[in-house]
């Protein structure tokens, strides 16, 4: 579904922080990318979503070629680390935003919203304000907004940071179901090895910039590619 082809990216002409990416994701695939702060995480799924120039390569989507096509015309939905709300929109204003934009019927507006903020447990919480609330009740409503689209393409970065344990774990779960109901193609970054391993139909460790193995969770523990893999998934020695 997702195609990289040898893509790099540098910032400003400086060094690459990205070299030579070749990845294809399949459609309704959970795919998860891990590797440490600074190795390139972001810029990748940035890229994907159409928000950061590509230096070097071919990015396919659904077969098309999209390097030069804007965010919108990508047909997807993201929730990203700063996870931006309209400040002066309700939370249920701010979850609804982009179906509004699109003119989606004003019913199945109101059938998604209720589905959507019962799994995201903001029911309470719509006719509040961004202000009005705390750091992972927005990271929610940007889940929230996210997920209601249904567009087939999701990326998501560090979604469930600011969450609490037993939040973060019910959010992973919420969102597996919801991931596989809808068929949706997955695009996850994350820290944290345990949501890697228990969410992801594969996982990819980049490290510096650079692909240093691609798998299903099982295999990156048990085969891990070399040593700096074995560490970060934690694999014994
Ligand atoms: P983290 O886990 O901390 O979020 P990451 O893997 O998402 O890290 P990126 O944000 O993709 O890392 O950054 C990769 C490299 O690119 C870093 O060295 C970073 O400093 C650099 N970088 C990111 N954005 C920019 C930018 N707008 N201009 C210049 N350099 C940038
Ligand atoms: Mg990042």
């Amino acid at each position: 579904y997702i195609e990289l082809m040898d893509i790099s990216k540098s910032y400003n002409k400086q060094r690459n922080v990205l070299n030579g990416i070749d990845l294809q994701i399949e459609k309704g695939e959970f795919f998860v990318l891990v590797g440490p702060s600074g190795s390139g995480k972001s810029t990748l799924l940035r890229m994907i979503a159409g928000l950061e120039e590509i230096s070097g390569g071919t990015l396919k989507i659904s077969e098309k070629i999209v390097n030069h096509l804007p965010p919108k015309d990508r047909n997807l939905s993201m929730v990203f680390q700063n996870y931006a709300l309209y400040p002066h929109l309700t939370v249920e204003q701010n979850i609804l935003f982009g179906l509004n934009a699109q003119k989606v019927d004003r019913e199945i507006q109101q059938k998604r919203l209720e589905e959507t903020a019962q799994m995201m447990g903001l029911n309470e919480l719509l006719k509040r304000k961004p202000r009005e609330l705390s750091g992972g009740q927005r990271q929610r409503v940007a889940l929230a907004r996210a997920v209601v689209s249904e567009a087939p393409l999701c990326l998501m970065d560090e979604p469930l940071s600011n969450l609490d344990a037993k939040l973060r774990a019910n959010m992973r779960i919420e969102i597996r179901r919801l991931q596989k109901r809808l068929g949706l193609t997955m695009v996850y970054v994350t820290h944290d090895q345990v949501e890697a391993m228990t969410m992801g139909d594969r996982i990819m460790v980049l490290n510096d910039g650079i692909i240093q193995q691609v798998g299903e969770p099982i295999d990156l523990y048990n085969k891990p590619s070399n040593l700096f893999v074995a560490t970060f998934i934690g694999s014994p020695k």
